[in-house]
Order: structure tokens, then sequence, then C-alpha cells
């Protein structure tokens, strides 16, 4: 019996509900329920859901591969993962696992996963007669990580020479770029579209990849894209993402997808999904590692005819990404060692933990006085009346967010400040620390520095300062 001609959509399901010790991996208590609540699903003389299923797991996330030829967004397929996690959760409950349940975010299933707290990706598609795709499905860290891996795959020529001399992909793909804040969608077309979506990957906490065709619209790949915090209202966790790529003939080959993880970046999410930390290639069915929860992906390389699967082969198992894994821990330790200074961590809006953080923020705040002025200041202030025009500025916490301070043309204008006479009425200044440092003398000042590097002065006091 062949289902040549037959549409076959392949949909992995993935969530994390506990893990043992923390958020490492799940326990086989919880594996054994999802697969009882899948494998009776497995088509057998017709009845079932599924024509074939595997279940595995990304450090504490769970996948659940499932082919069959219901079409995405099938609420019986999606009904089928919902039930086989909320069942592991019961387990999980039981054990005392860590972060049992997390999740699922709702208390009862309403047609889709999506929108639910499990991730999905799934893609229908008509199976070639040696089908070939794999998945990968990453640990600690959050969809947009996935924006480089896929842009050397599909745009980065010197990553792949597939997209030079192979005809289907050196037309271009089209790829779909997700605005994941206002959940709006974007096609880009390679490649006239090429720096539009270069500008877009730039921020992958808010842009991402979500599906790929190719010219003649056979899918490619499929992400999950979902972001927790937006679901839930608030951050719960990174949404740890997956993804299918389907390989070979028209599309990349297996290893110049596989090849796009070589170069382990510095994606958001670990320890508290908190810091910037190298994406690392792991092994199938890898727990987090307990070195700062550096992020990991795995690939699942699998054949597939007539729905029914071959695999998965492991696809970092092999010797050569033990050199990768090595570079990506050598980068971590790097960017470990400057600890809590940005960008070792996120920005502040990105922290999970943004509730401490502002509780910690609010006690400076609360301790924030105006700064002390002397006369020489408010002198100063009132020769400058296009200060007094700006009060907002001393709410204005973030140097890095006003480059344009530096070009502002009334400073340009005023090379001559070292010699205007209030520069020379007092010879004191008071700095942040309250500390009274005596003005170098006008020979030995430096030019006047802009207001983008305010402190200058204050930081190179004049030899008579020190003696
Ligand atoms: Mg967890
Ligand atoms: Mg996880």
């Amino acid at each position: 019996m062949s289902r040549n001609g037959m549409k076959i959509t392949v949909t992995v399901i993935k969530a994390d509900v506990g893990g043992i010790g923390g958020h490492t991996r799940p326990s086989d208590g919880l594996l054994n329920a999802v697969r009882n609540v899948v494998k009776p699903q497995m088509a057998q003389n017709g009845k079932g859901l599924l024509i074939d299923s595997y279940i595995g797991y990304c450090g504490d996330d769970i996948h659940i591969v499932m082919t069959h030829t219901r079409g995405t967004d099938n609420r019986e397929i999606h009904q089928l993962a919902w039930r086989a996690f909320e069942s592991a959760t019961k387990v999980a409950k039981n054990e005392g696992l860590y972060g049992a349940g997390q999740d699922l975010l709702k208390d009862s299933f309403s047609g889709n996963v999506k929108g639910m707290g499990p991730g999905v990706a799934e893609m229908t598609f008509e199976e070639r007669p040696n089908e070939a795709f794999t998945i990968y499905a990453a640990d600690k860290t959050e969809p947009g990580a996935f924006n480089y891996p896929f842009y050397r795959m599909f745009v980065d020529t010197l990553s792949n020479t597939g997209l030079i001399v192979n005809r289907s992909l050196s037309s271009g793909v089209m790829i779909n770029v997700m605005d994941v804040e206002k959940g709006k969608i974007a096609q880009l077309m390679m490649w006239q579209d090429k720096p539009t979506l270069e500008a877009a990957l730039m921020y992958p906490g808010r842009y991402v990849i979500s599906s790929v065709h190719a010219r003649d619209n056979q899918p490619i790949l499929a992400a999950s894209t979902d972001r927790l915090h937006n679901i839930a209202g608030k951050y719960v966790g990174k949404d740890d993402p997956i993804c299918i790529i389907r390989t070979q003939k028209d599309f990349p080959a297996t290893e110049e997808v596989g090849a796009a993880f070589n170069n382990p970046h510095l994606v958001a999410g670990n320890t508290r999904g908190s810091h910037h930390v190298p994406l690392m290639p792991v092994k199938l069915n890898s727990p987090a590692s307990i070195n700062y929860a550096i992020p990991i992906v795995s690939a699942l390389v699998f054949s597939m005819h007539d729905g029914k699967l071959v695999g998965p082969v492991d696809g970092f198992a092999s010797a050569d990404w033990d050199y990768i894994r090595q570079i990506a821990v050598e980068r971590t330790i790097a960017i470990r060692s400057q600890g809590f200074v940005h960008p070792a961590t996120l920005v502040p809006s990105e922290l999970e933990y943004a509730e401490g953080y502002r509780a910690r923020m609010n006690v400076l705040w609360s301790k924030m006085r105006p700064i002390s002025n002397s006369k020489n200041s408010q002198q100063k202030q009132a020769n400058r009346p296009q200060q007094a025009n700006r009060p907002q500025q001393a709410n204005r916490p973030q140097q890095a967010n006003r480059p344009q301070q530096a070009n502002r043309p009334q400073q340009a204008n005023r090379p001559q400040q070292a010699n205007k006479p209030q520069s020379s009425a007092s010879k004191t200044i008071t700095t942040s620390t309250n500390e009274t440092i005596q003005k170098p003398s006008k020979k030995t000042r430096k030019p006047r520095q802009t207001k983008a590097h305010p402190k200058v002065e204050e930081k190179k006091p004049a030899p008579t300062e020190s003696k």
C-alpha cells in the first residue's frame, strides 16, 4: 500500500512539563506517560490518528514527532499532544519534579496548542520517493536563536554552496518573518529582499523566521515561534524552539543544513533566561548543562516513506561536533567572564526575572537625588537656555540610546568653550561621588568633550589633583 501522491503532515509538538532536580531533563516516568498516550494512536488497520511517531527530549523539553494525513492545525492531533503532556504533568507532580506542568498555561484544551504553552512546528507536503528531513530541537533559548543558522542555510552562499549551484535554491527562497511582539508576519523574497531580511534578523528577540518555501511553493522549513511571555501576559520562561527542515534534491543538503550550526553564536537564554551564551550542538536526548545552562540544540535526522519514519540519526553525534562543542564552551567561559555586565546579561525588558530586577532598581531610584549645582553650574545653566528646554534630560538614563547627542549642532558650534569667561569663574566641580575636584588649568585641559562623553574630565583629573 503506497501513499504516493498523498499529502503527509509532519507535526512536532514540544513542552517542558518538569525536570529532575531543576531544568535538566524529563524523567523516564514522564517519557513513558507521553508514550502511553501517543503510541495507541499509531495506525492499526486504519484506526488511530497517526501513521508514525517518535518521542524524545532536548534538555527539559519533551518533543513528540507525529506523521499523519490530517493536515496542520488539526484539533485531534493537537489534543493528543495536549493529553500526553497533561498525563506527564500528573507524573511530574507525583515525582516532585521541578517546574511540573510549567508549559501548560491553560486549564483545558481549546482546539489548538498554539497559544497554550507548548511549541509546535508542522508542515504538509507531497512526500518525495525518498523524503528526508531534520528536526532541530533547542533548549534554554528562544526562537530567534535559529535566525542565524537559518540565514546561513538559505541566504549565505559562503556557508552553503548549494545556494549557487542548485537550480531551485539559486532562484531564491521565500522567507516568512514574524514580529513576535506585534503578532504580524511578512513574506520576504530572496534575493531582492535580502537587506530587509538582514535588518529584521539583527534583533532575534523580536523578528523570527517562521517558515521557508521554495519559489514553486514547496514547504522547506517550519519553526515554532510562539513567545510564552506574550501568551501568559508576563514572562514565564524561554520558549525553547523546535523546527522541521526538509533536505536534499530541491532543498539544501542535509549536511548544508547541519553545518549552519557549526559556529556557536550568542543567543538569549540560559540560566534564569537572562544571559547571552553560545548555542551548543549536543547529542540526542541530552540533559541541559548545569554549567550555567548553556543553550543547546540537537539534530534528529529522519527518512520517511508513506509517512513511516526511519531514524532518527543523531546529527550532532559524530566526532567533529565534539570540537564544535569545545568552541561553544570556550566562548561560554569568555562571555561569562564578564558576569552580569551587559551584553553578558540581556537588556532589562528581556530579563526573565524582571520583577526582581525592578525591585533592585527601585532601591537605586529611591536613592537618586538631583545633582547638586554649584554656583558655576547654575551660571552655566543660565547661560545655556537650550538646556532649560530639555527638562526630561535628567530622566533619560541610557546614554547609549542618545547617539544624536554627539551631533547636536550647538555643541559642535562651541569650540571656543575653553575660553568662555564662566569656565574660569570657578576652580572646582562636584563629581557624582560628591568629591570636590579641582579643575585643570586652561593650558593643560583637553578640548571640551561632547555631551556623549561627559565624564572624561572627571575620570582624568589634572596632575595637580593627585598631589
Ligand atoms: Mg524547565
Ligand atoms: Mg526548556
